[in-house]
């Protein structure tokens, strides 16, 4: 029996390792998720058409060319760094009264 194979011992080096891991866990910057080029072209798109107008999700998915799941994703991302309103209104494309989205 060597010195390590000491259960006390063992428990104790378990304990390090994990607070070493625990430690570079900490120290190393969170894994930083890449945006496909899919993903800026319906950004750019979506932006484009709520710049100059009130629009409601249907007639940005109609314009856009996305479904409306992708189309709340995809101002949902805007809105990381843009102002996008969000408020109950008259859609400028199909006149309805809904949720529209503009550019504040
Ligand atoms: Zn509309």
């Amino acid at each position: 029996m060597t010195l390590f194979d000491q259960p006390g011992l063992v428990v104790y080096r378990a304990h390090l390792e994990t607070a070493r891991e625990l430690w570079l866990a900490s120290r190393s910057p969170a894994p930083s998720r890449r945006v496909s080029g899919d993903e800026i072209a319906s950004a750019v798109g979506v932006a484009k058409l709520i710049a100059w107008a009130s629009l409601c999700e249907d007639c940005l998915a109609l314009d856009s060319g996305l479904d409306r799941e992708q189309v709340v994703a995809t101002l949902q991302r805007i809105a990381v760094t843009m102002l996008i309103l969000d408020a109950a209104g008259t859609c400028d494309a199909c006149r309805q009264e809904t949720v529209v989205y503009r550019f504040a």
